[in-house]
């Protein structure tokens, strides 16, 4: 089973999680945009050249969990995945993925946007 499956299969959704406390600076990240409702940090594991992390302030489990009065702040993820995208000079295209929940391969229980590009991706994902 590759890495990233088996933290997926051991996770467990609540709680606090490392992202958590890299939005609190208990731990470093490389930070790559911050503002008051979310952080974009390099992936500790890269999947390709430019990997980041969108990840909200606000401590969403994960996307079956968000409620309805998070559309705005789900719309300004994605408003910033673009911007990351852009300032990361992946204008050849980039992909903007989110694992939610066991099937989906999720392993930190805080919403979070990957944004990976920088190579030629393949589809259709595992
Ligand atoms: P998920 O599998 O939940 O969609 O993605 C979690 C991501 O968080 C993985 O790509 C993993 O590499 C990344 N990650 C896990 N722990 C850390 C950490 O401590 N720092 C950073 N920057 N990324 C992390």
């Amino acid at each position: 089973m590759a890495d990233e499956m088996k933290a997926a299969a051991s996770a467990k959704p609540g709680g606090d999680t490392i992202f958590g406390k890299i939005i609190r600076k208990e731990i470093p990240s490389e930070t790559v945009y911050e503002d008051d409702q979310c952080i974009v940090i390099n992936d500790i594991n890269p999947t390709a050249p430019v990997h980041v992390l969108v990840i909200p302030k606000k401590p969403i489990t994960q996307l079956a969990e968000a409620a309805d009065d998070d559309e705005q702040l789900l719309g300004h993820l994605l408003i910033v995945a673009k911007k990351v995208a852009k300032k990361l000079e992946l204008g050849g295209g980039f992909r903007v993925v989110i694992n939610a929940g066991p099937d989906g391969c999720q392993s930190v229980y805080h919403l979070h946007l990957h944004v990976i590009g920088g190579r030629q991706l393949s589809w259709p994902p595992g």
